[in-house]
């Protein structure tokens, strides 16, 4: 079998040096530092082939991954890193089927890696309380093929969520105000998640979550530091993102309150 790029697919281009860009095959051509390239060149022509700029480069056709995209995408907030990201999914256990709520929606980074991970059978419910972030998400998860997966929600969290689910995803400024909304609107057993870039908000989610039903309370932070591909010099690079933001997790239980 072979897995060529028909008209319209989204592909990324990737030079030797390192350097990428993510297109649309038509008929447009796109100008890079090696040279310009016909975009309609590329339909049919297999994913991994190698191809020439008009100056005789040599760039790969490639099937952009989502983490390329985040990187690339349109982003007027901060989003949550990849890096967070792969963890929070799965510490919030979400899976093929389940119904989460996001918010808010900011860039929709988040909120894409949520809609891939529920399936066509899943939902995401997806809040957001100003209209630009609410256009640009869209367009982001339209552009990524995952709007059908999501509801998004022209919506302040502060008047409380619509839904039952089995996990809820937070990434607001001060999510100490929605714990117990979250925790109205969470399934028992259910997950929550919530990041926040510094410890003095760390400490007043936990402060609201204490007084509320969830139980199994974790906190952590992830660091990361990516290497140098070179076999010869194997080694870190010099910079390393230092700091993304805390992880919050908790689960939602009937908690019986001891008497004094
Ligand atoms: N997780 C997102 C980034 C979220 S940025 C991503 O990965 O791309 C935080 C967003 O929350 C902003 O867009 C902000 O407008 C929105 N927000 C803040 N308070 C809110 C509230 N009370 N209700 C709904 N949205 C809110």
């Amino acid at each position: 079998m072979r897995d060529v790029v028909e008209y319209g697919h989204r592909v990324l281009l990737a030079f030797e040096d390192g350097s990428h860009f993510i297109v649309s095959a038509g008929e447009d051509s796109f100008g890079t530092h090696k040279g310009v390239i016909d975009l309609s060149k590329l339909i049919g022509a297999e994913y991994g082939s190698a191809l020439e700029t008009a100056k005789g480069e040599v760039f790969f056709v490639m099937r952009p991954r989502f983490v390329d995209d985040l990187f690339k995408m349109k982003r007027r907030t901060q989003i949550v890193y990849p890096k967070d990201m792969a963890f929070i999914i799965f510490m919030m256990d979400v899976k093929e089927g389940d119904l989460v709520i996001d918010a808010g929606v900011g860039s929709a980074a988040m909120c894409g890696a949520l809609a891939r991970s529920v399936g066509n059978m899943g939902r995401v419910f997806a809040y957001e309380r100003r209209k630009d972030f609410y256009d640009i998400a869209k367009s982001n998860l339209e552009k990524w093929g995952l709007l059908d997966r999501v509801e998004l929600k022209l919506k302040d969290i502060s008047e409380g969520f619509d839904e039952k689910v089995n996990a809820i995803f937070l990434d607001v400024p001060d999510p100490w105000n929605y714990i117990s909304n979250c925790s109205k609107a969470l399934l028992g057993s259910g997950n929550l998640a919530i990041v926040c870039p510094t410890t003095n908000q760390v400490q007043k989610v936990i402060e609201a979550i204490e007084s509320e039903n969830f139980i199994m309370v974790e906190i952590w932070e992830s660091l990361f530091r990516k290497y140098k591909p070179v076999s010869e010099r194997l080694r870190p690079f010099d910079r390393m993102v230092a700091h993304t933001a805390y992880m919050i997790f908790a689960r939602k239980a009937e908690k019986r309150r001891k008497e004094i």
